[in-house]
């Protein structure tokens, strides 16, 4: 019996030929291609700057540095994300402050942020989750009227647009991830969009150890970091990144396979896409009904031969957060803690058939 996994990275022939001629050429970290990668966002996504660093957690930590933001700050994030979102505003020294979800997008629920604003408020991090683009217009709004940066956190929404603008592109920063859980994988990987030069030009300094060029020498104006991409993962990006349109299509062609077959149960809740949202599918995650217990719907599946997880983490719930802030997820966050005990991520990558599809639904009946 083959196992279908939860996702499969697709590199071709093509993509494996690019790698090793960069690999052959010497040139290995931080040149052409990441300058042709940076391009490519830029004129794709029509942002003004683009840079390339070493994953979709450095950039969102970087982005935080640059904005100065620090300890005696806090930061809006939504409650249900991958961890990353969260744990870089504890680097950073400043103090995340949760906002639950809205159980249908299960992304933040714009309705609820202003009652999280305080005068030691900074910016928001509204995450684009599993390819879905965020209420950005409302939330734009809402940093507008307080003052608030806005950093997007699009690790998983590359490609995805609200009403034809892509998203990264509406904040002070988009972050992007290269992880091969996303629709486009260097291994690991990530890219800053801004449109704002000044904050672009400090993005390139402190990504390499604060090294800044003056009067042709080189000078160390600034504490850097090392967080930059190498160029073989740059050409892997730009091989793949050609094809992102195909990507979307196929997986949106996926997706749909899914919501029509699973119609048929409506024990449970399937994701719905609100209008003028392109969805780009990254998860496809679906609530299952909390008197079954997720844990043995993922290992019975997996005995089946499928692959499947959940999908994100109740921020606040996990051990980590909960030490040191012990809130009330069930009273403060209801949604965000449905979403992650009760949530399944189907398999979804480009090789999957509308066979599998169908074999991996009939074994979600059996295993729930
Ligand atoms: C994947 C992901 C990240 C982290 O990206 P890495 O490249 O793995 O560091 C951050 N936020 C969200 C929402 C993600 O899905």
């Amino acid at each position: 019996m083959s196992f279908i996994p939860l996702m499969r990275p697709n590199i071709t022939e093509d993509d494996i030929k690019t790698v090793c001629e960069v690999l052959r050429s010497g040139m290995l970290v931080q040149g052409k291609h990441v300058e042709q990668l940076e391009n490519r966002l830029i004129q794709t996504f029509q942002g003004k700057f683009a840079s390339a660093l070493s994953n979709g957690t450095a950039t969102l930590h970087l982005a935080l540095k640059v904005l100065g933001i620090g300890p005696g700050d806090e930061v809006i994030v939504p409650a249900f994300s991958f961890m990353a979102t969260a744990n870089v505003v504890e680097l950073i020294g400043a103090t995340p402050v949760f906002v639950d979800i809205d159980i249908d997008t299960f992304n933040i629920d714009p309705t609820l942020i202003e009652a999280a604003i305080t005068t030691r408020t900074r910016a928001i991090i509204p995450v684009h989750e599993f390819g879905l683009s965020a209420e950005i217009g409302e939330i734009m709004n809402i940093a507008a009227k307080y003052s608030l940066h806005v950093i997007e956190d699009a690790a998983c929404a590359l490609g995805a647009t609200e009403n034809g603008r892509h998203v990264g592109t509406f904040g002070d920063f988009g972050s992007f991830s290269f992880h091969p859980r996303k629709a486009i994988t260097t291994g690991e990987g990530g890219a800053l969009l801004t449109n704002k030069p000044d904050l672009h030009k400090t993005v390139q300094i402190l990504r390499n150890h604060g090294i800044q060029m003056k009067d042709g020498e080189i000078d160390f104006s600034d504490f850097g970091y090392n967080y930059r991409l190498t160029d073989f993962q740059a050409a892997l990006f730009n091989s793949q990144f050609a094809r992102l349109p195909q990507i979307i299509e196929t997986r949106q062609k996926l997706a749909a396979i899914y919501l029509s077959e699973l119609k048929a149960y409506p024990q449970f809740k399937l994701p719905s896409v609100p209008p003028g949202k392109n969805h780009t599918w990254q998860t496809f995650h679906i609530l299952i009904p909390d008197y079954i217990d997720r844990g043995n719907v993922i290992e019975k599946m997996r005995s089946y031969g499928i692959g499947t997880n959940y999908g994100a983490q109740c921020m606040p719930f996990m051990n980590s957060f909960r030490r040191k802030y012990n809130l009330d997820c069930h009273r403060h966050f209801p949604n965000a803690l449905k979403a992650y005990l009760q949530g399944l991520a189907l398999p979804l990558y480009e090789g999957l058939t509308p066979q599998d599809i169908h074999v991996c639904v009939n074994t979600l009946i059996k295993s729930t």
